[in-house]
């Protein structure tokens, strides 16, 4: 199962734009289609489409969310064991290693751009150690 969008897509193009893998394609004022062999249901098209036109694989129209507000990874230090899956699942690089001279009980990931992190979850699905919970971070944290 895959993301898919619905014959109401007005073609504004907002969804290709938030894509991380270039699945979608479409002209500007028509139906836009996702490949569903390139689609790792990040869920960025839906929150980004003004015309709640892209439905989940629960067959659910996805809620159009303000970028401020979506659940971006906190790396908890205490519990990450610095093994890299998360960095290596990423879909756009927004994680990396803390300091890869340091000895692996002291380094771990980071969300270090934040600006790339389209919400995908996938780092999370990844750490086998429960080393990060996905939160809104706010200008302050
Ligand atoms: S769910 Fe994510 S990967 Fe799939 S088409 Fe939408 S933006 Fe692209
Ligand atoms: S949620 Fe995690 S895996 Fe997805 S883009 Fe953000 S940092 Fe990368
Ligand atoms: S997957 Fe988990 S344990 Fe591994 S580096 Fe990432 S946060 Fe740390």
């Amino acid at each position: 199962m895959y993301h898919r969008i619905e014959e109401n897509c007005i073609g504004c193009g907002a969804c290709m734009r938030a894509c991380p893998v270039e699945a979608i394609s479409g002209n500007k004022k028509e139906l836009h289609r996702i490949d569903g062999k390139l689609c790792i249901d990040c869920g960025s098209c839906g929150r980004v489409c003004p015309a709640a036109a892209v439905r989940g694989p629960d067959n659910r129209i996805v809620a159009r969310l303000k970028k401020s507000e979506w659940l971006k990874p906190r790396i908890l230090e205490d519990k990450c064991l610095a093994c890299e899956n998360c960095v290596a699942a990423c879909p756009t690089g927004a994680l990396i290693m803390k300091d890869d001279s340091l000895p692996l009980q002291q380094n771990c990931a980071v969300l270090f751009y934040h600006e790339k992190c389209v919400s995908c979850n996938w780092c999370f699905k990844n750490c086998q150690f429960d080393a990060i919970s996905m939160e809104v971070f706010s200008e302050n944290n």
